[in-house]
C-alpha cells in the first residue's frame, strides 16, 4: 500500500511511529512537508530557550501506549530544565522537536527495514485530484499517485481580531519569538493580544531577554491559564470510556448531568473544591488567582488534576457521545474556564509571570473592545478607559478545527471535487472510529484526516498524547489490524 502524509508535525510522527511498530507487510509512504523544520510543525520548531514546551513528560510521548517513551529520551539526552516545583522537566521547545525528529527518523528506518519505500518531499500539497487512487498535486508541479492520502496539516497561525494587519508595530503571529522578539528595543511599551498560553510565551520571553517596558495582556474576560500541579497518578474508576459507552447506550446519548454524576462519584469530597475552581475561574482577580494556584502546587485536592488527565484523555471520547445542546453550552458559555483548567501554565512560567504582575510591569487588562493603530503606536480601548502601547502582539489562537492558510487551496480543491466536506463546527468531516473522511456521511477509505483539521471534535487544542492517540488508530485502520 502506497502511503502520502501531508504535513509533518507531531501527529505525523504519531502515525509514522504506529506504522513502525505495527507493520508486516511492506509498504511504501512520502510525506510532504515544506517547511525546513521537518517533523516539528508549528509548536516545536527552533526558537528561544525561554520557550518551553507546556505539559510534563509522561503526557509527551508521542508513542501511544508508551507514557515514558518521552521521559526515556529525556534520560537518555541528559536534560537539564527541571520545573522545580512541578518536579519535572519542561525543556524548550526545539528540544522536544530533536525528540519529534528522532522518533520520525527511527520509524522510517524501521520502515525501511520493513520493506517499505519511504520518501519525504520539501513541497507543499496545492490540490488533490480523486479518481481510485488520488493524486496529490504539489505547488513545484509534481504529481504523486496514492493508494491513501492522510491529512495532517496542523491547524493554522493567530487571528486578527481587530484588523491590525499591515500596522506599523504590529507582530500578526509571535512565533518563532526568536525572531520576532530580536528587533523590539527593551525599554518599548508592550501590549500582547491574548491571555493564553502563547502570550505566557511571550511574556515570560520578554523577561528573560530583559524587557524594561510595560507589558499588557489584553483579552476580554482576562481569565490566565491555570498552574499545573504535581503530577499524581490517576487511575479513573467512574471517569472512564467504559462507564461512559454504557450510560450513553442505556439513555440514549450523555448528558452534562451524567457526565458530572460520574465525576462526584470519581472525587468525593474533592468535588466541592473543583466547582470552587471552576467558578473563581472567571470571577476571581487573575493575579489572586494566579497566586493562590502557585500555592497549590503540592496541595493534595484532585479535582483540578482530574480534570487535566480527563478533558485530553476522555474528553474526545466522550464530546462524541454529548447531547448536542451541552456540547453547544460547553463551547459557548466555557470555552475559557475548561482550557484555562485543562491546559495550564507550567509553575516556572507562572512564578515568573507573578514576578512582573507584582513588580506592576505586567498588567492584565480585561474588558478590550478594540485596538487602533495611531501614530508612533496603538490605542486600545477597554470597558475602563483608553490606554496606549507602542507594539502589539498577537497572540490569539485560531478557532479549533480551522483550516490553516497552507492547507487552504488543497482542501478548496478536495471541497470543489466533492472528496470532502466541511464540519458546521469547524474542519472536515471526519468518521470519528477511523478517521476517515465522509462526505453525505459516507465514509472514504482512501482519505484520512489528523490533528485539528478532523472536525467534529472536542474545541480545545489537541495533546500530543491525544494526537498520538489518534495516529494508533489510523494506523490500525490504514494497516487493517
Ligand atoms: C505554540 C504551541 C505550543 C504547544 N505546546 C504543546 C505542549 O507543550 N504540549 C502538548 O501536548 N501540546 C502542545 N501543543 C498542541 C499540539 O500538541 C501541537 O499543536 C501539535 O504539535 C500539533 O501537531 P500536528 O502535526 O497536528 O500539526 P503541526 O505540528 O502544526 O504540523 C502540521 C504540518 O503540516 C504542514 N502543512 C500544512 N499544510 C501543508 C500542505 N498543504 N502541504 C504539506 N504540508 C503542509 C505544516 O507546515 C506543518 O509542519 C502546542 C501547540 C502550539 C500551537
Amino acid at each position: 500500500m502506497e502511503i502520502g502524509i501531508i504535513g509533518a508535525g507531531a501527529s505525523t510522527v504519531g502515525l509514522l511511529d504506529a506504522l513502525a511498530r505495527l507493520a508486516r507487510e511492506p509498504g511504501a509512504v512520502t510525506v510532504f512537508e515544506p517547511s525546513p523544520h521537518r517533523w516539528r510543525g508549528r509548536a516545536f520548531g527552533p526558537d528561544l530557550a525561554s520557550v518551553r514546551v507546556n505539559t510534563p513528560p509522561m503526557i509527551m510521548s508521542a508513542r501511544h501506549g508508551d507514557p515514558a517513551h518521552y521521559a526515556r529520551w529525556l534520560e537518555e539526552c541528559e536534560a537539564s530544565h527541571l520545573d522545580r516545583r512541578l518536579g519535572h522537566q519542561t525543556v524548550p521547545r526545539g528540544m522536544y522537536g530533536d525528540y519529534l525528529e528522532q522518533t520520525a527518523e527511527s520509524a522510517l528506518a524501521r520502515l525501511r527495514e520493513l520493506g517499505w519505500r519511504t520518501e519525504v518531499v520539501d513541497e507543499r500539497v496545492t490540490g488533490m485530484s480523486p479518481s481510485d487512487r488520488p493524486t496529490l498535486l504539489t505547488g513545484a508541479g509534481r504529481r504523486h499517485t496514492v493508494d491513501v492520502a492522510v491529512l495532517a496539516v496542523g491547524s493554522g497561525a493567530p487571528q486578527d481580531h481587530y484588523g491590525l494587519s499591515g500596522s506599523q508595530g504590529f507582530l500578526r503571529d509571535p512565533y518563532p519569538l526568536a525572531s520576532t522578539l530580536d528587533d523590539l528595543a527593551p525599554e518599548r511599551d508592550v501590549a500582547i493580544v491574548g491571555s493564553g498560553l502563547t502570550a505566557v510565551d511571550i511574556v515570560v520571553s520578554l523577561a528573560r531577554r530583559g524587557h524594561a517596558g510595560r507589558i499588557s495582556l489584553l483579552s476580554r474576560d482576562g481569565v490566565l491559564p491555570a498552574v499545573w500541579q504535581r503530577p499524581l497518578k490517576i487511575e479513573p474508576r467512574y471517569l472512564t470510556a467504559d462507564r461512559l459507552t454504557a450510560l450513553a447506550r442505556e439513555h440514549g446519548e450523555l448528558t452534562l448531568g451524567r457526565l458530572r454524576s460520574l465525576l462526584d462519584a470519581e472525587l468525593g469530597q474533592d468535588l466541592g473544591e473543583l466547582i470552587e475552581e471552576v467558578r473563581a475561574t472567571r470571577s476571581e482577580d487573575p493575579v489572586e488567582r494566579l497566586r493562590r494556584q502557585l500555592s497549590l502546587i503540592d496541595s493534595p485536592g484532585m479535582g483540578r488534576r482530574v480534570v487535566q488527565q480527563t478533558v485530553h484523555a476522555l474528553g474526545p471520547y466522550a464530546w462524541h457521545l454529548l447531547r448536542r445542546t451541552d456540547r453547544d453550552m460547553l463551547r459557548n458559555e466555557h470555552f475559557r474556564t475548561i482550557a484555562s483548567l485543562s491546559s495550564p501554565m507550567v509553575p516556572g512560567n507562572a512564578a515568573a509571570m507573578l514576578e512582573l504582575l507584582d513588580a506592576g510591569q505586567l498588567a492584565v487588562v480585561p474588558g478590550v473592545r478594540k485596538i487602533e493603530p495611531v501614530e508612533g503606536g496603538f490605542q486600545i480601548f477597554t470597558d475602563v478607559g483608553v490606554r496606549s502601547a507602542d507594539v502589539v502582539i498577537n497572540a490569539v489562537n485560531p478557532p479549533p478545527h480551522s483550516i490553516p492558510e497552507n492547507a487552504g487551496a488543497l482542501v478548496s480543491s478536495m471541497l470543489a471535487s466533492r472528496v470532502a466536506e466541511l464540519h458546521p463546527d469547524g474542519g472536515l468531516n471526519v468518521q470519528a472510529a477511523t478517521g476517515r473522511l465522509t462526505v453525505s456521511g459516507k465514509a472514504d477509505p482512501r482519505l484520512y484526516a489528523l490533528g485539528d483539521l478532523a472536525g467534529g471534535g472536542l474545541f480545545i487544542t489537541t495533546s500530543i498524547a491525544g494526537l498520538a492517540a489518534r495516529a494508533e488508530a489510523v494506523a490500525r485502520v490504514l494497516l487493517a489490524i
